[in-house]
């Protein structure tokens, strides 16, 4: 491929890999060849500090285009007054939306990791954490599921200037309007990040929490499909912070192939085909849920209403890391990953998060979730056999042979 042999031998492995696992990590996807291409694009050798027709260097009529019609898309698509396409990722997006309504110190509150949240949520070791007073919301011990009166009361409380919702591994609805309702009561700003499930609320298989939330963040690579960064939603009222946050606050110039790739990804996630691939997620975790509960599987929360579910092995007797090595070596890579209020240390916790965005890009449906179940509750229930895990593994690839590596755009 290229001149540069080492760099193609690891490459040619990567392309391998890619093609021959059941790829289950739920925040991976597979982009398209357009938004790939985007990404490869010379707009990668130009820079743009600054805004449409607020640049601080020449040359910039494509790139004012490219970024308009990327921020029209994006507002169309959401149903959104404003959108900032400049985050470089999913972080500094949310640092963004914090600069943009907080102060240093202020109170924040937000998801614990255990309980669905991101690190950015107010972690003690990110900047969310440091920087902000973090208060941390999280799900009730027995139901696994977030209890509104109880947020309220909590608000109430804090009184956080930032109700700061967003989930990577809660496989609940968030209710948006209750949250507008609590943060209304306690005069706070109403912050979503939907970094995960962006491409089901477009798909209109999710909430879409824009009506309600003041400044609305996500990654563009999940769900969404489209290239690796960030975007931010906002009302008109909070534009100027916003942009002002992204840029000067953070970050220099944009990366303009990514904005390429974004317009182009929010082209395809406009197409009724998305919506299809979309509802099609959703209705492929619920039926991986169903298949390995049938198995003898618990899902935290009891089941899913997106793309994704924590899985308590502790029926299997295994831990979560050793389930995920076990499943890697059969072809199956997912993450080990806590359950709520989860007995067991961090490194080594109760659970596995499986997610369907990836497997369903590549075509699969209910047939092929049904033996993914069993496959993976074979590995679970045997996780030293090596011998099953190679014979695994072969199946698996032999099977993925007959799927296309790249989402199908039509
Ligand atoms: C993935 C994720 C992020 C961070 O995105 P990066 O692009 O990895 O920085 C932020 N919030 C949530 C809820 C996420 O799931």
């Amino acid at each position: 491929m290229w001149k540069d042999e080492e760099v193609s031998a690891i490459y040619g492995r990567e392309v391998a890999r890619q093609q021959r696992v059941l790829r289950m990590i739920p925040s991976e996807n597979i982009m398209s060849e357009g938004v790939r291409a985007a990404l490869g694009g010379v707009f990668c050798n130009k820079y743009a500090e600054g805004y449409p027709s607020k640049r601080y260097y020449q040359g910039q009529e494509n790139n004012d285009a490219l970024e308009r019609l990327a921020q029209a898309r994006a507002c169309a698509l959401f149903g959104a007054e404003h959108a900032n396409v400049q985050s470089y990722s999913g972080s500094p997006a949310n640092m963004a939306a914090y600069m943009a309504v907080c102060e240093p110190g202020d109170r924040i509150m937000g998801l614990g990791l255990n309980s669905g949240g991101h690190l950015t949520h107010g972690w003690k070791v990110n900047f969310s954490g440091k920087l902000y007073e973090p208060h941390r919301i999280e799900v009730e011990e027995g139901t696994e599921r977030l209890n509104y009166d109880k947020i309220a009361e909590m608000a109430r409380e804090v009184k956080p200037k930032v109700l700061f919702i967003g989930t990577t591994s809660y496989s609940r609805v968030l209710d948006f309007k209750r949250f507008r309702e609590i943060a209304d009561e306690v005069g706070a700003y109403l912050v979503t990040d939907i970094a995960h499930v962006a491409g089901l609320v477009v798909a209109g298989a999710y909430p879409n929490p824009v009506p309600y939330a003041d400044i609305v963040t996500m990654t563009s690579h999940k769900t969404l499909r489209g290239p690796r960064g960030g975007m931010i939603l906002c009302r008109e009222k909070l534009a100027q912070a916003v942009d002002r946050a992204v840029f000067p606050g953070i970050q220099g110039g944009p990366h303009m192939n990514q904005v390429m790739a974004l317009a182009v990804a929010l082209g395809e996630a406009a197409r009724p085909s998305f919506r299809a691939y979309g509802q099609q997620v959703v209705k492929n975790a619920q039926c991986l849920a169903d298949h390995l509960t049938r198995l003898g599987l618990r899902i935290v929360s009891g089941g899913t209403d997106c793309h994704m579910m924590v899985v308590d092995l502790r029926a299997k007797n295994v831990d979560g890391k050793t389930a995920a090595t076990a499943l890697e070596k059969s072809g199956i890579v997912c993450n080990f990953n806590a359950i709520p209020y989860d007995p067991n240390p961090p490194r080594r916790p109760s659970g596995i998060r499986l997610g369907t965005p990836c497997l369903t890009s590549r075509g699969f449906k209910e047939d092929e979730m049904a033996k993914v179940a069993s496959w993976i509750v074979r590995i679970l229930d045997d996780p030293e056999n090596a011998e099953l895990q190679a014979k695994t593994a072969s199946e698996i690839e032999a099977f993925l042979k007959n799927y296309p590596v790249s989402p199908v755009i039509d």
